[in-house]
């Protein structure tokens, strides 16, 4: 077969151990910050009905859903986030008391253009928070998410913070009405698109020019959070919203965590469903943003024709590994690699069960190599003891145990090995 077929499909990663191992650790970390914070886990179908997806993608992440029809002609598609899903089945599990905390670490596919921290197939942690509006709860998932990047030892970030709320004012003002989706997903693209390129898409749309580099302007701005409020009042922003903005920063600051949050009126979010606060994690290791979420209290009537204000955040995984710099190999080590002589593989097969019984990862030889050549595959493989067991010890009722890291080697009573 052609080389490229063997390959994984564009834009995704095989996860062999050497790797995999580093991303379940990452994912059990994030697991036990939410628990910590009362959060349980869901897990959904990979395959969603394509109508559900499309509902809430928005128009860019519509082109981005991976869609295919079954045997039975029915249209679906691969999930591209967590909170469609979530919310999906919160539409008919109306029977969880609220607010309902939710976590969950899952596979999603996007059919977008691979390049440095951009796959096709990706994982992602995150919570939902479902069925408050309270600012304690925007605060507590604010909180949530610093502690996941702390829990892997991301010491180096920023949570730059907005509302779109902020954004609704200032089009109003400007009397941009009509196009307003299309408006923010083009000032999503700050950073990744030059100034003057964003210009030309605005006045594309119809905005004119100086309302389009008034709204550039804006989105450049950025500051320590608890001066927001005071930045907003100026703009004439609505007392309310100023109102939240400084509560939010009080709560914030019980958390503990106000000198890693920015206010910084470029953070839009690309999907069209927030309504609220936004925010997105930065690290001062790679450019990508390596979470966001945000408030995004309508997104739940399109699915079950309530009123349920929610609010949630999304990490990347694989961004994650990413700012942690080199991948680390953290497969588990084989406690012990027991390798009989011929005839006693019985007594092999006996102590290697009691052992793993005793909670130990324990491999039998299977090949009969010679003594050597299985001292070097379980040296290469990361075994800590190798066990010969040998006629004349074991009727001493000993084994024989080299220890592979320090290469010592004693007899050692096989009743007293579970103990080593
Ligand atoms: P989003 O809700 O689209 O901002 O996604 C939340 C997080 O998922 C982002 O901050 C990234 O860390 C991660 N993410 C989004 N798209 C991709 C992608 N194509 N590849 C890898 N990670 C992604």
């Amino acid at each position: 077969m052609e080389d490229q077929l063997l390959q994984p499909p564009r834009g995704m990663i095989d996860w062999t151990p050497d790797k995999y191992y580093m991303l379940l650790n990452i994912a059990s970390r994030f697991a036990r910050v939410a628990e910590s914070y009362g959060y349980r886990a869901i897990e959904t179908p990979a395959v969603e009905n394509f109508e559900v997806l499309k509902a809430k993608a928005g128009e860019d992440v519509v082109n981005e859903i991976y869609y295919f029809r079954d045997k039975a002609g029915r249209e679906l598609g691969l999930r591209f986030d967590m909170t469609v899903p979530v919310a999906r089945v919160l539409s008919y599990r109306r029977d969880f008391p609220r607010p309902v905390r939710l976590y969950y670490i899952s596979k999603v596919w996007r059919y977008d253009e691979p390049q440095f921290g951009r796959f096709r197939e990706f994982h992602q942690f995150g919570v939902e928070h479902v069925g408050s509006s309270s600012i304690m709860s925007d605060a507590e998932v604010l909180a949530l998410s610093v502690r996941a990047l702390e829990t892997v030892g991301l010491s180096e970030f920023e949570v730059k913070v907005s509302d779109r709320r902020i954004m609704d004012h200032v089009l109003g003002k400007l009397g941009i009405s009509s196009n307003r989706a299309q408006v923010l997903r083009i000032l999503d693209k700050r950073g990744k698109v030059p100034d003057d390129e964003l210009t030309r898409m605005l006045t594309e749309l119809g905005v004119d020019k100086k309302s389009a580099e008034l709204l550039i302007g804006m989105v450049n701005e950025s500051m320590p959070f608890d001066k927001a409020p005071g930045f907003l009042s100026e703009m004439g922003v609505d007392q309310g919203l100023v109102k939240y903005i400084e509560d939010l920063a009080n709560a914030v600051s019980q958390y503990g965590i106000l000198n890693r949050v920015v206010m910084d009126l470029g953070i839009v979010r690309g999907l069209d469903y927030y309504t609220g606060f936004v925010f997105e994690l930065y690290t001062s290791k790679i450019k990508l943003a390596v979470g966001g979420g945000g408030r995004y209290d309508e997104l739940l009537k399109i699915y079950s024709g309530e009123d349920i204000p929610a609010v949630g955040f999304a990490i990347g995984i694989e961004r994650v590994m990413l700012a942690m710099g080199e991948g680390q190999d953290m497969q588990p080590k084989i406690d012990y690699y027991i390798y009989p002589f011929s005839g006693l593989e019985g007594a092999a097969i006996r102590l290697a069960e009691s052992l793993r019984a005793s909670g130990f990862r324990v491999i039998v030889d299977v090949n009969k190599p010679s003594l050597r050549s299985a001292l070097e595959y379980a040296s290469k493989i990361g075994v800590r003891k190798f066990i010969i067991i040998g006629k004349r010890e074991l009727e001493k009722g000993v084994v024989r145990v080299r220890d592979l890291e320090t290469w010592s080697e004693e007899d050692v009573d096989v009743n007293r090995l579970a103990k080593l």
